[in-house]
């Protein structure tokens, strides 16, 4: 690859670039300031005076209190720990209520769980993606240790009722978690008076570096740590702080904030242009997702008859567009995406799923670009397809 500048990268979903800011706010502590914050010298207390800032930044982003942020290497990690403290603070309770469409860091732990002898159900979506709230209430009881639900997805966008849902699971004393890796900072989220009693978030699903996340924790909800050793982070997350990456990911919950508005507006105007130019010129195109509660950034539509693969060697080839088909963690697999599945999409729409996740650093030229060169790439794959000609 020549260099990363003539990219036109609409795969935010999957990752995103480090902010410049973030970068310089990390700079010093992997550079001068290298001291261990638990240190009582002044060396290491700078370090340590870092981290209350980036809590600080963190709780304002989320409408919650520094005390209840508590720094972890992903968003995996916080909604392992979430899930697996919740069954082990009521161990008399061996039930958990998901969705079908979470992300694998929250389903392959209750495939596991599941394996270990507790009782999962997995909350189907229609069509559009959606839960239905009396299906949910249904399958809550006093047996039910957690509900986990994520706040959006990351395949299709759609925003779920978390809010809704929370309340449903503490009538019966279940604990609640959300997966809110791919809202926070593209809508507002206020955790004050929320049913929410877990939530976690990733850095590098906003503009900071991979492996530093967060998890949420209510004042008072009972808690077990996953990681057991020193007594960092108040004795809820054992192991010497990711001082750079938590300095990183404080300045991104900042620039998060001060970006909200920009991310509901010129985002969502750039998102909506690129789906409208496509559902115009494309052949039988499909938006995957609930357009009356989606994310201002996604845009997940079908192409009938070829492979969304095929698409994005084209899109990469013809402009350097790099956008995904399903998710980066399902793609490399040639099995069908779980949430493209759990929508019921025929077999021929199952395969040619692009989406495009957009940040605050696309420009209205990168999108001119993909509305120009798609619809050619769309139409030749038909031809090459021995169904396209139907
Ligand atoms: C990316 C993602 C995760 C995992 O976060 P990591 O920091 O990569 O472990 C979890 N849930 C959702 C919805 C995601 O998009």
């Amino acid at each position: 690859m020549e260099s990363s500048t003539d990219i036109i990268y609409v795969d935010n979903n999957a990752t995103t670039r480090l902010a410049p800011e973030v970068v310089e706010a990390m700079t010093p502590f992997l550079t001068t300031w290298y001291g261990n914050p638990s240190s009582p010298h002044p060396f290491g207390n700078e370090a340590a005076k870092a981290i209350v800032h980036a809590r600080e930044a963190i709780a304002t982003l989320l409408g919650a209190e520094p005390e209840e942020i508590i720094f972890t290497s992903c968003g995996s990690e916080s909604d392992s720990t979430a899930i697996r403290s919740a069954l082990e603070t009521q161990r008399g309770r061996r039930r958990v209520l998901t969705t079908a469409v979470e992300h694998a860091a929250v389903l392959n732990l209750c495939k596991y769980l599941q394996h270990n002898g507790l009782h999962v159900d997995y909350l189907p979506v229609d069509s559009q993606g959606r839960i239905n709230l009396e299906q949910a209430k249904a399958l809550i009881n006093d047996d039910t240790a957690i509900v986990s639900c994520m706040w959006a997805n990351n395949e299709i966008g759609n925003i779920y009722p978390v809010e809704a849902l929370g309340q449903l699971a503490h009538a019966h004393g279940a604990l609640f978690h959300v997966d809110a890796v791919q809202a926070v900072g593209k809508i507002p989220i206020n955790l004050k008076d929320s049913s929410i009693d877990f939530l976690s978030l990733s850095g590098h699903k906003l503009h900071a570096p991979k492996g530093i996340g967060v998890l949420y924790r209510r004042r008072f909800t009972p808690f077990q740590p996953y990681l057991i050793g020193g007594h960092q982070e108040s004795g809820q997350r054992a192991g010497t702080e990711n001082v750079a990456s938590i300095a990183g990911l404080g300045r991104a919950a900042e620039l998060a904030m001060a970006h909200m508005d920009e991310e509901q507006s010129r985002v969502r105007a750039m998102r909506d242009r690129l789906e409208a130019g496509l559902v115009a010129s494309c052949p039988d195109p499909l938006v995957n997702g609930d357009r009356q509660s989606r994310l201002p950034n996604t845009l997940n539509i079908c192409f009938r008859y070829i492979e969304g693969e095929s698409i994005l060697l084209r899109l990469y080839e013809t402009a350097h567009i790099c956008a995904s088909s399903g998710s980066a963690c399902t793609s490399g697999s040639l099995e069908p995406s779980h949430v493209l599945r759990a929508l019921g999409l025929d077999y021929r729409s199952l395969h040619g799923s692009v989406r495009f996740s957009l940040s605050r650093y696309n420009t209205d030229a990168e999108i001119d670009t993909i509305l120009q060169v798609t619809p050619g790439i769309i139409r030749s794959l038909r031809e090459l397809s021995p169904f396209g000609r139907l």
